[in-house]
């Protein structure tokens, strides 16, 4: 699977421009699924059809955090809006892929005062993108206004430990590219929605449902990962420990019954987990819970680091074990 995770990571697809992401699931998919379609929002829905008679959706988002050119300046430097929740302290420094032309962000300060104050307070106010050009005809060229851009660096594989950009949620979608390579008779119908702009409002989880008589639906993405220095005390989720059954977040607290079946599923099958509570974030589960007449929802996630920096990690044997707990929920009664 890590050809498969190096491959999807290194994709371009923020919010809204997913169609490169798409197209490569649809490849990787589509002789596995007994259906596959595309939606009007860009949506990729897949289905393995079950004899339980009940359906359960599997949800990854395909679209990663961004940023957008909103104005050219004097000496074709760009100055940009962010797509998704971006700190401005992790993009100083960072590499940016406008459709394939690269540019690093420096930041602004004609003092030396000036300079210590805005390296304190990084906004999207005070840095720029340089795209290596020398007028603003020649970044018009490159990069006109309204050209999306991605953290532009690529996976390193420790073994156990995984760094890339775009982990969040492109390992959702990786995990759920194996679970569908290797689920053979499942015993309930299975969706597998692939989604767009989770990032910027989880919109195409409020539309994937929507044709479809949806039992319980799931998000699989990323949570944080507090097993580094000094950070957030009041969470306890870890690297290495198992994928994390999502209680609460910010955005929806999950299905009781849910939540038990997919321990119980857990425990029945011997395949480590965690418990999440997450003080911060949300995930398609939010989207899910509000669609139609409401569908019974939670969140499985895959412990990471560094969340919407352009270096997340991740560990190898938590997405093992995460497909491992979907294919068995394909066959778990509820
Ligand atoms: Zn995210």
């Amino acid at each position: 699977m890590k050809e498969l995770i190096k491959n999807i990571t290194e994709l371009y697809g923020p919010s809204g421009r997913e169609h490169e992401v798409r197209e490569f699931i649809k490849k990787e998919i589509e002789d596995y699924v007994d259906e596959i379609k595309i939606d009007k929002l860009g949506n990729l829905i897949a289905i393995k059809k079950g004899h339980s008679g009940k359906t359960i959706l599997f949800d990854a988002h395909m679209d990663e955090i961004g940023v957008v050119v909103t104005h050219i300046i004097d000496g074709g430097f760009l100055k940009i809006e962010q797509v998704g929740g971006q700190f401005p302290l992790n993009l100083v420094g960072a590499r940016l892929n406008f459709k394939g032309r690269i540019g690093v962000v420096g930041i602004e300060g004609e003092t030396d005062k000036e300079l210590r104050e805005n390296y304190k307070n990084v906004s999207l106010d005070n840095i720029y993108v340089d795209i290596g050009v020398s007028s603003k005809e020649e970044a018009e060229k490159y990069a006109p206004i309204g050209t999306f851009g991605v953290f532009a660096d690529g996976f390193v594989d420790y073994g156990e430990y995984c760094l890339s950009k775009a982990l969040d949620d492109r390992i959702g979608c990786a995990s759920l590219i194996e679970t569908i390579k290797q689920m053979k008779d499942n015993k309930h119908t299975v969706i597998f929605a692939f989604t767009v702009q989770e990032e910027v409002g989880l919109v195409g989880a409020f539309v994937s449902a929507y044709d479809y008589n949806v039992d319980r639906a799931i998000a699989i993405d990323v949570t944080d990962s507090l097993d580094t220095p000094k950070a957030l005390k009041r969470m306890s989720m870890k690297l290495g420990y198992g994928p994390c059954i999502k209680i609460k977040d910010l955005a929806s607290v999950s299905d009781r019954e849910v939540v038990d079946w997919i321990k119980d599923t857990a425990v029945n099958n011997n395949i480590k987990y965690q418990l999440e509570v997450l003080t911060l974030g949300g995930t398609n589960a939010a989207g899910y819970q509000r669609t139609k007449s409401g569908i019974p929802s939670c969140t499985i996630s895959i412990p990471t680091r560094y969340i919407h920096s352009p270096h997340e990690m991740i560990c190898y044997s938590d997405v093992v074990d995460t497909v491992e707990l979907i294919l068995a929920l394909s066959e778990a009664d509820f």
